[in-house]
């Protein structure tokens, strides 16, 4: 079956249909694309399984080609490669049909522009079938080249939900509403990805260990098609180390929706109780302003995980907390002891770093070892703190 738009995959496969048979799908891609890339004399500028991916519009075109192919010595490169080896190697009865084809391929794509589709056909009528054809390629190399799919597996479904339904990259949304049915567009990737060289692999290990298994959901995440793509295509560990920790939060704020409630109560009370015990004389209690902001206010809006751990931990126990503050004796001077205590220990580590998921850890990290609590304490110390992340001066208001 036949693409209805044009793309890479689809040009590419129309034109093998009607080219030498002599010549290999491989080959003929391989050509083209390092002779566009001006990488003919790298032959490891693009894998086997790569080019077949795009070939059936599996992956999209790396930016890292995409931008190569707009060199001009490239382009001149491409159109002499058209000109003098592709035109001639069209099967000579049924070049008309390919014409034929190509132009009506690009007449039904709703996504081409009516003036750009009137340029195509201008070239062609001009009679230089190199240029027209080395046009309509490097168009094609710009357009999206993967699809959509309609339904989600189970596994992507959750992978889906938990990036948000949104890039953790960019942002995009995922997915487009139509009346009927919904679209959805992402790749999901490897976070330690498939490295072949050593010396790269082991920039990657310095950073996070390279995990048990590379295949396992753990070590996967969703993304857009565009970000997945420039990331598959060159890995680089400033991206990882960002995926990394997104997809961490990501399995804490789902081991927390998961968690039993009632031992939860208890474990809040206990922290509840301990943080109560502390030196209001000390300098830095005087420091403290109350002053309640708003939590988009508060953490960078592309940390989206981090604000909705805390939306979800308030909406779900900030009653709770409140009932069992003002049970241990007077409300007012309790809520300042116990903030203060956790606004003290929040300038210290704001000291040391500005990433706020490391402080944010850090300060249930160290509600955990003042209070010599066991790791089983981690989801009730992680709502305690997002009270105050909420209710008190923890993280500065971020200066516009
Ligand atoms: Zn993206």
């Amino acid at each position: 079956m036949f693409s209805t738009v044009l793309n890479y995959s689809s040009f590419m496969t129309l034109l093998k249909e009607h080219y030498l048979a002599t010549v290999t799908a491989e080959e003929l891609a391989r050509n083209l694309l390092e002779t566009a890339t001006g990488e003919d004399d790298n032959p490891n500028f693009v894998d086997s399984t790569y080019l077949s991916r795009i070939w059936n519009g599996e992956r999209e075109i790396a930016k890292d080609i995409r931008e190569k192919c707009e060199f001009p010595s490239n382009k001149r490169a491409v159109y002499d490669l058209f000109k003098t080896v592709i035109v001639d190697d069209l099967v000579e009865p049924l070049k008309d049909d390919y014409f034929d084809k190509l132009a009506s391929l690009i007449d039904n794509d709703e996504t081409i522009t009516a003036s750009k589709k009137k340029s195509l056909k201008n070239q062609f009528e001009s009679g230089d079938l190199g240029k027209y054809l080395a046009n309509v390629f490097m168009y094609a190399l710009n357009k999206p080249n993967k699809g959509y799919v309609t339904k989600l597996d189970f596994d992507d479904g959750r992978l889906f939900e938990e990036v948000d339904q949104r890039c953790p990259l960019c942002d995009e949304p995922l997915f487009k509403k139509r009346t009927d049915r919904t679209l959805y567009f992402f790749s999901i990737v490897k976070i330690f990805p498939d490295i072949a060289s050593e010396t790269k692999k082991a920039d990657f290990e310095s950073i996070h260990p390279k995990p048990a298994d590379q295949n396992d959901i753990k070590n996967k995440i969703c993304l857009c098609n565009s970000c997945a793509e420039n990331y598959m295509f060159n890995p680089t560990t400033d991206i990882y180390d960002r995926l990394y920790r997104f997809k961490k939060r990501a399995i804490v704020n789902k081991g927390i929706v998961a968690s039993a409630s009632t031992r939860l109560d208890e474990e809040i009370k206990d922290i509840l109780g301990n943080l109560k015990e502390c030196d209001t004389e000390a300098d830095s209690f005087k420091r403290l302003r109350m002053k309640p902001l708003k939590i988009v206010n508060k953490i960078y809006p592309d940390n989206r995980l981090l604000i909705k751990a805390i939306k979800d931990d308030n909406n779900a126990y900030y009653n709770y907390i409140k009932e069992n503050l003002s049970q241990l004796d007077s409300y007012k001077i309790s809520f300042r002891k116990v903030a203060h205590e956790v606004a003290d220990c929040f300038l210290s580590l704001a000291e040391a770093t500005d990433d706020q998921d490391a402080i944010y850890n850090g300060l249930i990290q160290w509600i955990l070892d003042t209070q010599m609590l066991p790791e089983s304490y981690r989801n009730a110390a992680h709502i305690v703190i997002s009270f105050f992340v909420q209710n008190c001066e923890v993280f500065d208001e971020i200066t516009e």
